[in-house]
């Protein structure tokens, strides 16, 4: 089954969430507009589709892109945004990407389509990587349609200029594989260089996986207020932690008693997740735009009793100094419900 195009932004922010701290969604609409590591991003995202054109290829699959989008993101990239034209396949878990320079040289009054291949999906489970070569008639050159899984997108939009810069598959699945080495052993707050160099290619590309320090000060505050006791499910078991409201990642997010909440670690990953929002008035909030993309994505067993805990009341220090201030349980609403 395949997304509600509303929806398509999660795909994008479930892949750029655990990359880097320092990411926001500004605008879920289409094209999606989001800063990661303070670049703005202006990515136009869709579903690859059949091309309906069997008879020729069955193997063959696109996007389609209107004019005004094409426009759009040409003006946005005018004004410094770096942008990206992406379409996933339809679990979420592999997406194609194409080079702008390719998309703005095609000349079409209403709708062009850009092609990629199916059977890239399957390269990439085994190899991380792989791309349809074609020619860019407009652009007089060769150019790749490339194939990636989500986990990459970070990396790649970093990098958009560079990884279209790259003439051979064989050197862009060395460099995916070499980021995902990385990426596994160093985690958040790793960044650095890889450099290709490969068949008279020299490309450098840059990974930054922020990761913002944190105040010692603030956890042991919160969990002092709350009893070292999740404010959601009542239950200490060591498995309590301090999460802000105000997200950490935004600028001027107070280390203040009162932008923190106890959760259990089950609990704080479902309020980062944007499932279940502690929000104002002391009141859980169940997000039903992001349950309704786990149930299309056959991601939502066991959804009922968190959907059972929207509006309860959860708990707050009983020191009413210590309590979340409801303009930030009002603010880490917005924010992340946003996105
Ligand atoms: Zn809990």
């Amino acid at each position: 089954m395949a997304l509600d195009r509303n929806l398509l932004f999660y795909f994008v922010r479930d892949a750029l969430a655990p990359y880097s701290e320092n990411f926001r969604i500004i605008d879920r609409q289409n094209p999606v507009q989001m800063t990661l590591n303070d670049a703005h991003y202006s990515a136009h995202v869709s579903y690859v589709h059949d091309s309906g054109n069997a008879r020729d290829n069955d193997d063959e699959v696109r996007i389609q892109l209107g004019r005004g989008i094409i426009e759009e993101q040409r003006a946005r990239q005018a004004r410094g945004d770096r942008v990206a034209f992406i379409g996933f396949f339809d679990t979420g878990d592999t997406f194609v990407a194409w080079d702008p320079r390719h998309v703005f040289s095609l000349q079409a009054r209403t709708v062009v389509s850009v092609y990629a291949r199916q059977s890239q999906r399957v390269s990439v489970s085994t190899q991380q990587a792989a791309v349809h070569q074609f020619m860019a008639r407009q652009l007089g050159e060769q150019s790749f349609a490339i194939a990636l899984p989500a986990s990459a997108l970070g990396f790649y939009l970093e990098n958009v200029e560079h990884f279209h810069a790259l003439r051979s598959e064989h050197a862009i699945v060395n460099l995916v594989g070499r980021h995902t080495e990385t990426f596994a052993d160093a985690g958040l707050g790793a960044s650095g260089e890889i450099e290709v160099d490969e068949a008279g290619e020299r490309e450098k590309f840059t990974f930054e996986r922020t990761a913002y320090p944190r105040d010692p000060r603030f956890k042991k505050w919160v969990l002092e207020a709350y009893g070292q006791t999740c404010c959601v499910c009542d239950r200490q078991l060591a498995i309590v932690q301090a999460a802000h409201i105000i997200p950490h990642s935004v600028e001027g997010s107070p280390n203040h008693v009162t932008n923190g909440l106890a959760l259990c670690i089950e609990h704080h990953r479902l309020y980062d997740d944007a499932l279940l929002l502690p929000g104002p008035g002391y009141r859980l909030v169940f997000n039903t735009d992001r349950a309704e993309y786990l149930r299309q994505t056959n991601q939502d067993k066991g959804i009922g009793e968190i959907r059972n805990l929207h509006e309860r009341p959860f708990a707050v220090p009983t020191d009413p100094a210590r309590r979340p201030r409801n303009d930030y349980l009002q603010r880490g609403l917005d924010i992340r419900m946003g996105a």
